[in-house]
């Protein structure tokens, strides 16, 4: 069994539902049984929120406005892929009825003048539950058996509105009851992504970009073979083509190293969502709607090319390296407990973090967003220190990155590191700080901005991995 997950821009225009439509059809002709989950149309979702949030702040033309683009936008899909008149009929009644939804709950929102994350859910679960109809609709328009099946009814969360939390159980037994017998027919699902509902039935969401999450419930719940994630890129690949222009699609990799690359930035999945996925067992592929014969990557638990030592590159830009020094700190316990609570009491996450053995100095990377609010907590935290010339300064250096080299085999590869600065020594890039997580499986470079695109060249050069291994 196959699950296939659409998401926004894989449904964003005519020719893509079309695309998606004949991807599904060769499916369930060649691996039935077949699940689709769709997500919303692409820029539906940003749209629904922003009419919801104009309405809260006393502004009703907004949703007024965005009423009718989204009315237009569904009904191109209509017109271009749903000959039969009833069919139309039909699906434009659906279309109508969730857009009056739609004013309803933001007229409600613009006369209470607020905005809750229950009322937000509300309005931003709408894109799905018109995506999905539709593309069932479209599937049956060339006699394709399938129907549109409303997540609320299958997935259940807890009421953390907005990113709900997924009663895995529950939802199991829903999932099952609903899609099993559908397949035993021969009907294909089409379900809508990111939207889920409490067990009282209070509409809830799984996060933004939550489709993916969807796809991992229902996957395992159902124990499919595999978790199809389309997209508009060709799976996962080395570095960023933009910078790389040889860079290559990667055939496999492991849930590990994909949570890696997720974390330091890449456009992989969101690790949170893979989660139902990975401890099912079950492996992910992630392929390209318009590319539907290319290069795709394959995530699993052990990859058949595991040895390759470094596998991939990415960077976060934006950055600050904020930085606590002072020979006072030499064998003093708990500065650095201080240092990272005071961080953490400003709901600050730390992208990655340094000491040198000398113990002069504490780093670590935030958003350049967070700079400004660090500084000032860590000078209040460490007033007394400060004052005593235990600290001498706490600063930070902006316009840095973050580059990680990823790969399960650099793990007790001597020489890996060695190999990366002779890469970017010898062209004169300089690292500002180092760091390897504890799994081996990535190495953590602090860089100046400016040097991401040679160092990303370089090291992808050095590696050789435009190479297929
Ligand atoms: N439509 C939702 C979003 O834009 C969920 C998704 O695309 O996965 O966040
Ligand atoms: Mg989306």
């Amino acid at each position: 069994m196959l699950i296939l997950k659409f998401g926004g821009t894989s449904v964003g225009s005519v020719e893509a539902f079309q695309q998606v439509v004949d991807i599904l059809r060769h499916a369930q002709e060649h691996d039935p049984p077949v699940v689709a989950v769709t997500s919303a149309m692409s820029g539906v979702t940003d749209m629904l929120i922003q009419a919801a949030q104009a309405a809260a702040a006393n502004d009703e033309q907004p949703y007024r406005d965005t009423r009718n683009d989204l009315l237009v936008k569904h009904q191109i899909i209509v017109g271009q892929l749903i000959g039969n008149g009833m069919a139309r009929a039909e699906i434009s009644h659906i279309l109508d009825e969730k857009l009056r939804i739609f004013e309803r709950l933001c007229r409600s929102i613009y006369t209470l003048g607020e905005l809750t994350p229950r009322g937000l859910d509300a309005v931003s679960s709408l894109g799905e539950q018109m995506s999905a109809p539709l593309l069932a609709a479209a599937l049956q328009a060339t006699d394709t058996p399938a129907q549109a099946v409303d997540a609320r009814e299958i997935i259940v969360t807890d009421d953390t509105f907005g990113a709900a939390n997924p009663l895995l159980d529950l939802s199991r037994e829903r999932i099952r009851a609903k899609l099993l017998p559908m397949l035993e027919e021969g009907i294909l699902p089409v379900v809508t992504g990111f939207i889920a509902a409490t067990e009282k039935g209070v509409t809830t969401t799984l996060g933004r970009g939550g489709s993916d999450y969807s796809a991992a419930i229902i996957g395992a719940s159902l124990d499919a073979d595999e978790v199809q994630i389309w997209t508009d890129v060709d799976g996962v690949m080395t570095a960023d083509p933009r910078i790389v222009p040889e860079a290559r699609t990667l055939p496999e990799l492991s849930y590990i190293e994909a949570a890696e690359l997720a974390y330091f930035g890449a456009k992989v999945l969101h690790p949170k969502t893979i989660l139902p996925a990975i401890e099912s067992d079950i492996p992910i592929r992630v392929l390209n709607t318009f590319n539907a014969g290319g290069a795709t990557t394959r995530i699993v638990r052990t990859p058949n090319n595991n040895n390759d030592t470094v596998k991939a590159l990415t960077a976060i830009r934006k950055l600050a390296l904020i930085t606590v020094e002072g020979r006072g700190m030499i064998g003093v316990p708990g500065i650095a407990a201080r240092v990272f609570s005071a961080v953490a009491q400003e709901h600050v996450s730390v992208l990655m973090i340094s000491q040198a053995s000398s113990e002069q100095n504490i780093c670590f990377v935030v958003s350049t967003l967070e700079e400004g609010t660090i500084i000032k907590a860590l000078r209040n935290a460490l007033r007394e220190e400060l004052d005593r010339r235990y600290i001498d300064r706490i600063y930070a250096l902006e316009d840095v990155a973050i580059l990680a080299i990823v790969g399960a085999g650099m793990k007790g590869t001597p020489g890996i590191a060695a190999g990366i600065f002779n890469a970017l020594g010898s062209h004169k890039i300089n690292v500002i700080a180092i760091a390897q997580g504890s799994s081996e499986v990535n190495i953590s470079l602090v860089l100046p901005d400016e040097a991401v695109e040679n160092a990303v060249q370089q090291i992808h050069a050095a590696f050789k991995l435009h190479e297929v291994s």
